[in-house]
Parts: C-alpha cells; structure tokens; sequence
C-alpha cells in the first residue's frame, strides 16, 4: 500500500549537530528527537533518513565506518521503542571526486535523488510527504521531490533561517523549534491516514 513519508535530514535534526561525525560515539540525539518519530510512525508515515555524508567522499570515515555510526543511531533510537524504515546517504562531493564517487551524483541534497529512490524502494506517496531538516539544501530536495517542507531551528536551523530569501520563507510549510514541534504539527494536520 502507498504511504506517506517524513523524511529526515540527520544531523542537526535528529542528532546533535557536529562537523563530520566520525565515530558512534558522536551521536547523541535532540531531546524528543525519538518521540516525534515514533509518533510519527503511529501516525501511519514512514520515517526515512536521508544525509549527506561527504566525509566519506573526503576520505574521512569509510562506508563501513558510517554503517556502524547508522548502527549507533538506530539503537539509541530503538532504546525509545522506535525504527526508521531506511537509511539513505550520498556519499559524494563533487570537489572531492574518487573512483567510488560520481561527481555528478543525483543524490547529494539539494538534489532529490535519495528520496525519489526511496519513494521507488518504499511505494511512498511523495504528494502526501514531508522533508525536515536544518539546512537550506533539505528543503530545496523536499519540494525537488515534490514534498512540504519544514524548517528545525536546531542545528544550522537559526543561521539557515536568518539567511534564507524571502522567497524561501514563503514556501517553507513550517518553521519550527525542533523535530519534536514537527511531528505535533504534521500529526495534527492529518490525525489519521487510513
Ligand atoms: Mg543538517
């Protein structure tokens, strides 16, 4: 059956924001991070992950290395009864191209790539979903993808604000405190999705 998505950048909307995260130990998730997306989930969306992670394109930390930092991430989160349905990263960065790495990727937000590959992988309703993240490049590949997009001050979320045009602010669906305000929005704006 088609589905709803919320999508999610990860640092600095889900966990702590921190330049390039290396080791699990760098995870720690925002306070009520965990609730909103297991009440989102009640809610009947699925909760997808979608992160750059030019690190590994930087020859900071290997793909191995970040599964088991994804790994980290999803048991803190598991400790709250809670479970993404994917994980999606790029790991490129066109300045820093390798023979793994296509410098032309479709994936690297603000691309939509990784979530119109999720939309395929999962059967989810694009028209019915929504990108959270702190950064001006998660809005852009949520309404790429043709998804509302909501804006965390958490993380970059201040500065991204402060530094978004007019015409961004127009069209960013919600500028909330944290992922814990948006899951309370999205939930009230559809209390049940058959
Ligand atoms: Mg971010």
């Amino acid at each position: 059956m088609i589905r709803p998505a919320v999508f999610l950048d990860r640092d600095g909307t889900v966990n702590v924001e921190r330049s390039y995260i290396t080791r699990p130990e760098d995870i720690h998730l925002i306070p009520h991070a965990a609730t909103a997306i297991g009440r989102l989930k009640a809610a009947g969306y699925a909760v997808v992950l979608v992160t750059n992670q030019a690190a590994v394109a930087k020859g900071l930390l290997t793909e191995v290395e970040l599964g088991g930092i994804h790994k980290h991430l999803e048991s803190l989160l598991s400790c709250s009864g809670v479970f993404l349905d994917a994980i999606y990263y790029c790991p490129h960065h066109s300045q820093f191209p390798s023979s793994s790495s296509d410098p032309e990727c479709s994936c690297r937000k603000p691309s939509p790539g990784m979530i119109l590959q999720a939309a395929r992988d999962l059967d989810l309703d694009l028209g019915k979903s929504f990108m959270v993240g702190d950064s001006l490049s998660d809005l852009q590949a949520g309404w790429s993808a043709g998804c509302r997009a909501a804006l965390v001050l958490t993380g970059h979320g201040e500065h991204t604000h402060l530094e978004a045009s007019d015409e961004d602010l127009r069209r960013v669906d919600l500028i909330a405190e944290s992922l814990a305000d948006v899951g309370e929005w999205i939930c009230g704006l559809q209390p049940s999705i058959p």
